[in-house]
């Protein structure tokens, strides 16, 4: 006789232990709901538990990143280094993950495979991998943006013989749940696909030691330095003291980074002006470069281009052999419409002798063969193979989970076009469902630390607001999602944006062969979105049908 599974009923479930997660799970419970939250890594850190590969590290400033809403964290925790390194992150994780007490709230090792939507008891009924359900009134997901790990689609992957990985899924020290396993290149040939931000973080390191290091290009991107510096211990002091004055700033500039833009116009200014601008700002640490710069870069092609064709200089100074030099220069899309990777002595590698690169943008990996990869009719045989092929991005995790709303439709399916939301935060037919740093908010185009914060406090004071009123359904109203849309889609096409497939561009090729692109992130500015939001809660919540 089959045994009938004890289906367990929370107020909330979490899914995902990453930094928005585990404050998710933190603040619903300590407003008194009960809420479980499920992760299928084994521990918290969601991108810093799974990002293990050497080079791993931040690229916004460590301080400007992280618990702010946790008062208790900050003043005592320490940060050595300007951009945190991965195994640095991890531990500031496992440490905020201590002090919000917050894995006996946890499931591990389990993912949620599936979620439908009851409407006869307005409830969320979820499957688990372990075989086991649980059923919920809220559905939280902070699967996170860039969590889906993408492999290429290249023939012949399983064939080889020596040792590969993903970066977001490198191999973990056996001795050391929160380590990762040192792998020693000094007696390898090692290939590298892919040139992305984690790309040009491997490959410096690899580089360091390899036989051989062969790098296979298919877009180059424009990245610039990323000037990492010790913290001392004064600024350490420092920092701390400054901590409510850090949290207003970078709450108030677009990105959630600490850095404003140049009130000019770049399409405006001299030839003198402008070099002397970009030179400081090449200078400086961070993404000064991206952020700090002329208002319209982003909106105007010739201001664009005079960045464009600044950093091309700098690369040419810094690569010795000119066909390498114009092979790493970017034709394809415009300074900073994908997400400037941040570099530490990136260009310098292709002046060793032990680094090759290979331009696999006319002539693609072939396959994957059991000595090394085929390029055309050239091979090129490897020890290890580093896959930095980046994400399934916004929507790529959600899509791995068969979630259906009313009427059983399932998520994908809606939003097989394009993602459709209201706030980037509810979806109709949805109910109760929703989607931290998800498609379409605000704090996805941003320093997730910090946003993703903000937001996690905004749906608790909503879903406090529904406590207090008797209410236990939202679910946005059509006018409100397709406005939220529309503006959505508006603001993006906007700007430079629209002429790079950055990872927060959905592209879907249709079977007649044309393509329709769409916008996956906000980009009209955090203060912009939040204010908007504050808008919405202090008219009751308007946009969403509560009952
Ligand atoms: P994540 O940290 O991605 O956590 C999501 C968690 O959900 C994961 O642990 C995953 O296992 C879990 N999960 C997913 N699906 C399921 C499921 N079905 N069942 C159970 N569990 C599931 N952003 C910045 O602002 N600044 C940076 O410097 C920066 N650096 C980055 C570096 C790298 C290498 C990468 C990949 C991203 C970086 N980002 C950065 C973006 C980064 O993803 C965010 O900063 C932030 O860590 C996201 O946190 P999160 O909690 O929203 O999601
Ligand atoms: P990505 O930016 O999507 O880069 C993936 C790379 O793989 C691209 O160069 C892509 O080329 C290449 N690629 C994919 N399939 C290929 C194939 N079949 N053949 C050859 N090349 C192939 O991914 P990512 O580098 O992992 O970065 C994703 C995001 O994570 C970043 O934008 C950033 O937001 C975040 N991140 C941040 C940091 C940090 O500094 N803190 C570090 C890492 C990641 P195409 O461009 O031609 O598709």
């Amino acid at each position: 006789m089959l045994k009938k599974v004890e289906t367990r009923s929370v107020d909330a479930v979490v899914i995902g232990a990453g930094i928005t997660g585990m404050y998710q799970t933190y603040v619903l419970r300590e407003m008194g709901f009960s809420v479980q939250g499920y992760d299928g890594s084994s521990n918290v850190g969601g991108t810093w538990y799974w990002n293990r590969y050497p080079g791993c590290r931040l690229d916004t400033e460590s301080y400007a990143y992280g618990y702010f809403g946790l008062k208790g964290i900050m003043p005592e925790w320490t940060w050595t280094e300007r951009f945190a390194g991965q195994p640095t992150m991890l531990r500031y994780c496992n440490y905020a993950a201590d002090k919000m007490d917050i894995r006996k709230n946890y499931q591990f090792n389990t993912r949620v495979t599936k979620a439908h939507f009851n409407e006869a008891t307005d409830m969320w009924e979820l499957g688990l991998d372990d075989g086991s359900e649980v059923s919920c009134r809220y559905l939280i997901s902070a699967v996170g943006p860039l969590s889906a790990t993408r492999m290429p689609n290249i023939a012949g992957i399983e064939d080889f013989k020596g040792e590969s990985f993903h970066t977001s899924r490198w191999p973990r020290d056996p001795s050391d749940p929160n380590g990762a396993q040192q792998i020693d290149f000094s007696n390898k040939r090692v290939g590298v696909i892919g040139t992305g931000a984690t790309g040009v973080q491997v490959i410096p390191i690899v580089a360091k030691s390899a036989k051989e290091l062969v790098v296979f290009q298919r877009s180059p991107n424009w990245c610039t330095p990323l000037g990492n510096t010790p913290i001392t211990e004064d600024e350490m002091v420092k920092l701390r003291s400054e901590y409510e004055k850090i949290l207003a700033f970078v709450s108030s500039t677009p990105t959630g980074f600490p850095y404003e833009r140049n009130n000019k116009k770049g399409s405006q200014t001299t030839p003198e002006e402008r070099a002397q601008l970009f030179e400081s700002l090449y200078d400086m640490p961070g993404y000064g470069i991206w952020l700090s710069g002329y208002r319209d870069l982003l909106t105007s092609k010739t201001s664009n281009n005079y960045l464009a064709e600044f950093i091309a200089s700098k690369i040419r100074q810094r690569v010795k052999d000119p066909v390498t030099a114009e092979k790493l220069i970017p034709k394809d899309h415009p300074f900073g419409t994908k997400r400037v990777p941040m570099e530490t002595y990136y260009y310098e590698v292709y002046n060793q002798p032990n680094v090759k690169l290979v331009d696999v943008r006319e002539t693609p990996i072939t396959r994957v063969t059991p000595t090394g990869l085929q390029v055309g009719d050239q091979s090129y045989d490897l020890d290890v193979i580093v896959y930095a092929t980046g994400f399934d991005a916004v929507t790529g995790s959600l899509d791995l989970i068969d979630i259906r709303g009313r009427g059983g439709e399932p998520l994908k399916q809606t939003w097989d076009d394009g993602p459709l939301t209201y706030l980037g935060l509810q979806v109709r037919k949805f109910p109760n469902f929703f989607t931290l740093v998800g498609p379409h908010n605000g704090a996805t185009f941003c320093n997730v630390g910090v946003c993703g914060g903000l937001q996690v406090e905004w749906v608790s004071r909503m879903l406090g607001y529904m406590r207090d009123h008797k209410l236990v359904y939202s679910e946005p109203l059509e006018e409100a999602q397709d406005k939220w849309t529309k503006q959505v889609y508006e603001d993006f096409s906007k700007t430079l944006l629209t002429e790079a497939d950055a990872w927060w561009v959905k592209v879907k090729t249709h079977p007649d062969g044309t393509q329709t692109r769409r916008a996956m992130v906000h980009v009209a500015g955090g203060p912009e979105y939040r204010k908007f939001c504050e808008d919405i809660a202090s008219r009751d919540y308007e946009g969403f049908a509560l009952r």
